[in-house]
């Protein structure tokens, strides 16, 4: 097809850039955009049995319920602080918690689009005009400093802006109004919200720039924010801005937030996944609108450093809770992964801008894979309970929290989901492209006639995807269709997974049920005809179970496969297995699943189940297969909405790649208790998985961090008196990083009648990492044991494991 207008201008102006001669790609301004636009969610109404329900819980249930958080925690008096209208001696936790207020209107901006809710309308224009009172006269926003209480935060600094290259988080909360602003804007067409914006974003104009203020923003999405002012404004200045701010990274700052290099020089995902994945996206934003084609080829770079090397089966991303930061090439740990839920937000955020700067459908693979796997699992079935980390295996200590007192994923949930169907359609001229398979009616204006498409599915528990095109009058266009790389045997667009089995045919198309030959470009299959009313293309996506495997460089995945069925990645949750274990499943690679559609099972899905083995501790030789049990599979997203229990992603097909049920010893049959404050972790410390060393994450320990300084204990009530000598613990120490240590010191109590009476050792109580510290001591019988431990000065100490003899 002829490309016109914005692409002509984009496309002109980067070989314009790559024909300069002098090696410096200078910042080229040009008036352009990305060459494919996205069809706005306004357009596109859903009506299908999938999203429409989760959108709808995020109106009914998710806004009203974090509306009433942020009341409750102390979000919405910051402001009234900020504003002199109330008096407080502290706020909230976080000089960043004013974004979740942001946030909140952003999401509920989106919703009152989608469907008008007129109380909803007049609660947000109180909350903006809160907003504004806190606003100071020339601009400035940010409640923590304009409450000036007499202790401010440590974190923000004397000076505005000094801290924020740290940790003051001045810009990000600009970046979050602006979003919020723009949504209010674009939903209501009232501009008093924009108006504070503007005056917000002006200030910025005047204080940073290349002859002015030399800051780059600590945690990134102030770049992304302009933009969009940029846009709904026209005011160049706020586009400068935001390609100022990231001019201005580096060299000779951290990696935690990528200052380490020039943007342009960065090559690998590398720090805080979250604000790097803004940073990445806001580049996308700013070579789209620039032509600066120096950030293009960072950013294409980067990506395929994560889609080789550092993007989980769900499409999380970030695999570290050591500085929530991308971890190293192919190291994925399951039970520590961090993928944090904003991080696949902002890898959806990424991968759509990705996507309209090539208009490869790769980038929509990693897109669909994020969202309906690693995004979808933040979020409760019921809209009010929420992950921070999404681990992809569990023995019990995960759990959804009501709130977090850093609530970003939370308020970041509820902005996203209500703009979900913008992901759906995107168009360049007179070239529609269908990238995410959604019962739905949209309305898409080309330059050729304006066409209504209605999809009708059951994706994703269905392959069968009609389209009707009705367009207003008959008129030659293109569609291109994506066709999902899982269903042509590439489940991600790289070798980090692959199919056990690939055998597929060429997914078939139909129009108007006759089965038509299409030429494939771009992972998209091009329909390019004159369409008249009531033609209809029928597409059918095979929707085979697969088994995925990982490269053998990640080693967490070494012996064990995935279940995924359409864009659905399965786990296995204990509720559905016998004994409610999971950890001990052996599944064989040609073991034969069954797809069974539940209608009433955690809101509908597709269940798989296959005949498994469980692998058990035997006392004197490996581990050993015990006979066949039923396995069930349910998809990932919808693991921990029936209470915490084991879970995991990977299925060993190996015994010895699977963790074997506990042999029973006096540790492991008794009850455990503990001063802790989670009572998850207790399970810990006799589970029988040896950790590899005293920092290793991969396995569950227990600890009692951010105490420090303090006696702690953990106790073991027999089954019955046990007669003992002899007691082993192994620490658990995350330092440098972490806040837990070795202790200062651990004693032995054990119960005599009502007393709990020291034993007496025969040898030290060792004190070491790494290994078994070990106390020997005169015999006792008893029917319970306490270890106590002395905390460090300044630390908190943990425990793997707790053996008893
Ligand atoms: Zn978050």
């Amino acid at each position: 097809m002829q490309k016109r207008g914005y692409k002509a201008a984009v496309i002109s102006g980067l070989s314009s850039l790559m024909l300069s001669t002098s090696g410096l790609l200078m910042a080229q301004q040009l008036t352009g955009d990305y060459p494919i636009q996205p069809v706005a969610f306004t357009q596109v109404h859903l009506t299908d049995n999938f999203w429409r329900p989760r959108l709808d819980t995020n109106a009914k249930v998710t806004i009203p319920y974090i509306l009433q958080k942020c009341r409750e925690e102390g979000r919405i008096n910051n402001f009234l602080v900020a504003a002199g209208k109330k008096k407080a001696t502290k706020l909230t936790d976080f000089p960043f918690d004013d974004t979740d207020l942001y946030k909140l209107l952003e999401g509920a901006s989106y919703s009152l689009q989608e469907k008008y809710d007129a109380k909803l309308d007049r609660e947000m224009d109180t909350l903006i005009q809160i907003i504004g009172d806190a606003q100071e006269p020339d601009g400035y926003l940010y409640t923590f400093r304009t409450a000036h209480l007499a202790h401010p935060h440590e974190w923000i600094g004397t000076r505005r802006w000094e801290k924020d290259e740290e940790l003051s988080h001045e810009l990000y909360n600009c970046g979050h109004l602006y979003e919020a602003a723009v949504a209010h804007y674009a939903a209501t067409g009232k501009k008093a919200f924009l108006n504070i914006a503007i005056k917000n974003a002006d200030l910025l104009v005047k204080t940073f720039g290349p002859d002015k203020l030399h800051i780059y923003p600590g945690h990134q999405i102030v770049e992304l924010g302009l933009v969009k002012m940029y846009r709904v404004t026209g005011k160049k200045e706020y586009l400068d801005l935001a390609k100022f701010f990231l001019d201005v990274r580096g060299p000779g700052g951290d990696v935690y937030n990528q200052a380490d290099k020039k943007v342009v020089d960065q090559t690998e995902a590398e720090g805080h996944a979250v604000r790097a994945t803004y940073m990445y996206t806001g580049m996308a934003d700013v070579a789209a609108l620039t032509g600066d084609k120096s950030y293009l080829h960072a950013i294409d770079t980067i990506w395929n450093n994560v889609a080789d090397k550092k993007l989980y089966i769900t499409g999380g991303i970030g695999a570290t809770g050591n500085g929530e930061a991308f971890g190293p090439d192919y190291d994925l740990p399951n039970m520590s992964a961090y993928a944090e839920t904003c991080a696949s937000i902002a890898n959806v955020y990424w991968n759509l801008r990705m996507f309209l700067l090539h208009g490869d459908a790769k980038y929509m693979d990693v897109l669909e894979r994020t969202l309906y796997n690693g995004l979808l699992s933040g979020i409760s079935l019921s809209g009010n309970r929420f992950f921070y980390p999404n681990p992809l295996a569990s023995v019990g200590q995960h759990q959804r929290s009501a709130w977090f007192s850093c609530a970003c994923c939370i308020t970041n949930m509820t902005r996203f989901l209500p703009s979900m169907p913008g992901y759906i359609y995107a168009q360049d001229e007179d070239d529609v492209f269908v990238n995410l398979f959604v019962s739905n009616n949209a309305t898409i204006k080309l330059p050729a006639t304006e066409v209504k498409l209605t999809q009708q599915t059951d994706y994703p528990w269905q392959g069968k995807v009609s389209i009707t095109v009705d367009p207003v009058k008959s008129a030659a266009f293109a569609l291109h269709i994506r066709i999902p790389g899982w269903a042509v045997d590439k489940p991600i667009p790289s070798d980090l997974y692959s199919f056990i089995s690939t055998t597929k045919p060429a997914v078939p198309v139909y129009v108007n049920g006759k089965k038509i030959d299409y030429i494939t470009d771009k992972g998209y299959a091009v329909i390019d005809r004159t369409w008249k009313k009531g033609d209809k293309i029928t597409i059918d996506f095979p929707m085979e179970v697969e088994k995925v495997t990982t490269i053998d460089s990640v080693k967490a995945d070494k012996g064990r496969f995935a279940l995924q069925r359409g864009p659905i990645v399965y786990c296995l949750e204990g509720a559905d297995q016998q004994d409610s274990t999971v950890q001990s499943i052996v599944i064989d690679t040609n073991a034969v699943i069954n797809a069974v559609y539940k209608p009433d099972m955690l809101n509908g899905i597709t269940t798989l189940t296959t005949q498994g083995y469980i692998a058990t501790r035997e006392p004197k030789s490996d581990n050993a297969l015990t006979a066949k049990h039923t396995i069930t599979a349910i998809p990932y997203y919808s693991w921990n909405n029936r209470g915490s229990g084991e879970m995991e992603v990977w299925i060993p097909y190996t015994a010895d790649a699977a963790r074997p049920k506990p042999q029973p010893t006096i540790a492991s049959k008794a009850k455990v208790t503990s001063s802790a404050r989670g009572k998850l972790m207790t399970k810990a410390v006799n589970d029988q998985f040896e950790p590899a060393d005293s920092k290793d994450q991969s396995t569950n320990y227990l600890h009692w961090w951010p105490a420090k300084d303090t006696t702690e204990w953990v106790q073991y009530d027999f089954d019955k008196a046990y007669t003992i000598s002899e007691s082993k613990v192994y620490w658990y120490d995350d330092k440098p990083w972490g806040g837990c240590d070795l202790p200062a010191s651990w004693q032995l109590l054990y119960k005599k009648g009502d007393e709990w009476v020291p034993v007496k050792n025969t040898t030290d109580y060792e004190i070491a990492k790494d290994k078994y510290d070990s106390v020997q001591f005169e015999p006792v019988t008893t029917t319970a044991l306490r270890l106590v431990v002395q905390l460090p000065k300044n630390d908190a100490s943990g425990i793997h494991e707790w053996i008893v003899k």
